[in-house]
């Protein structure tokens, strides 16, 4: 008929898109989240859809036989493709918002929740350490963030405790996971650096070492 033809739209229900891995954390995860919201605009999209489609369906059953252009056939046909228009731009706008943060997450974006200018300047403030750079945040998934760095440190100073509070600062932020490069100011070749980011000039800490 008419109306399957205009409509015919052949996405899956088979409820796979909306099956979620269970989460290790508790309570209700972000990435849940995320699923949830589209898993809930495309049943209120099919639902509006559907309706939308029985009203235009009632219309042209009810007046088909009026309103006709030159040809004799009623302009209330033209419902069906003027709906079709109609519910393709809400899904497109009712979608946005949740295939952007996909897509932030699959460019590997830094978390919306993570200001890396204050977290470099934490990272800045642990005691021993004298550069921060090739600070990256990002995330897996959009409740499992990652955060890696390079941390310079006085020469022979022990790492671990930097170590400790960098995973300390990287945690408080949400990034469970973590790689700190620990560099000795004393030994490191800066000329070895496979980093691309620029290295800001280490402030000398107690004017007895120069980095090389
Ligand atoms: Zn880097
Ligand atoms: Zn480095």
């Amino acid at each position: 008929g008419k109306e399957e033809e205009a409509h015919g739209h052949g996405h899956g229900h088979g409820g796979g898109e909306v099956a979620a891995k269970p989460d290790a954390h508790d309570g209700k995860s972000e990435n849940d989240l995320l699923v949830m919201r589209a898993a809930i605009a495309h049943v209120i999209g099919d639902i509006l859809q559907s309706v939308g489609v029985c009203i235009a369906g009632a219309l042209i059953w009810a007046f088909s036989d009026r309103w006709l252009d030159e040809n004799g056939i009623s302009y209330w046909y033209r419902i069906d493709p003027v709906c079709t228009f109609v519910f393709s731009i809400l899904v497109m706008w009712s979608s946005f918002g949740t295939t952007r943060d996909a897509v932030h997450v699959l460019m590997a974006g830094a978390p919306n929740s993570i200001d890396t200018s204050a977290i470099e300047r934490q990272l800045r403030g642990i005691r021993n350490v004298v550069d921060v750079h090739c600070l990256h945040s990002w995330s897996i998934a959009m409740d499992k963030h990652n955060m890696m760095a390079h941390l310079m440190i006085t020469p022979g100073a022990d790492s671990t405790p930097v170590l400790y509070a960098a995973q300390k600062i990287a945690s408080a932020a949400g990034c469970k996971h973590t790689c700190f490069q620990v560099e000795d100011a004393g030994t490191y070749d800066k000329t070895k650096e496979t980093c691309f980011q620029q290295y800001d000039a280490p402030p000398i800490v107690d004017g007895s070492y120069t980095v090389v």
